[in-house]
């Protein structure tokens, strides 16, 4: 069996794309400016890159599975030429939360089993307190992005926080060159 990998796991919208209230339409789809070249570097540097995204719309009844897959493809489309080694996402709603919601650690869980990730060399990627507990859950190291909602969840407690994904990638790259 191959040695695990590390991973970054990000958030996906205000994330990698920029928030739009309940994105369902691919028309809406819009890269953060530097995802694609911030994704290409940590792909290179041998980090799997996961999407884990909370999608309440379909549980709320705002759009259904099928434009969420659609929207998705318009993502990984406009990621390219960095691969997304997987997706995860939970539909369901704050008041009616499953047990994957983030900030439960389970899409991280399901990723690192079918994917063979080294969880503890891993790090979260997000602009919400939720993504960035999601990850302190799962032992991972921390990124916040001011991007998206970011601005309104500077206090999270992330091992940093950075104006976009682009320097997301520049401080988890330094850090696994040279870890504190
Ligand atoms: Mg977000």
């Amino acid at each position: 069996m191959p040695a695990e990998r590390p991973a970054v796991f990000f958030d996906r919208d205000g994330t990698l794309i920029h928030e739009v209230h309940y994105c369902s339409n691919p028309s809406q789809v819009r890269a953060v400016e530097g995802a694609v070249e911030a994704l290409v570097k940590l792909s290179n540097a041998g980090f799997a890159l996961v999407i884990v995204t909370n999608q309440s719309g379909i549980g709320r009844g705002y759009f259904t599975q099928d434009d969420y897959h659609r929207v998705h493809e318009e993502v990984l489309w406009q990621l390219q030429p960095a691969v997304i080694t997987a997706t995860y996402y939970d539909e369901s709603t704050p008041d009616q939360p499953s047990p994957r919601r983030k900030p439960s650690t389970a899409m991280l869980e399901e990723a690192s089993r079918e994917h063979g990730l080294d969880l503890t060399r891993s790090w979260m990627v997000g602009d919400k307190t939720s993504d960035v507990e999601c990850g302190k859950n799962a032992g991972l190291r921390t990124v916040l992005v001011e991007t998206g909602h970011g601005k309104d969840h500077l206090d999270c407690g992330a091992n940093a926080v950075v104006p976009d994904i682009g320097y997301a990638a520049e401080f988890i790259l330094q850090e696994a060159v040279c870890p504190k």
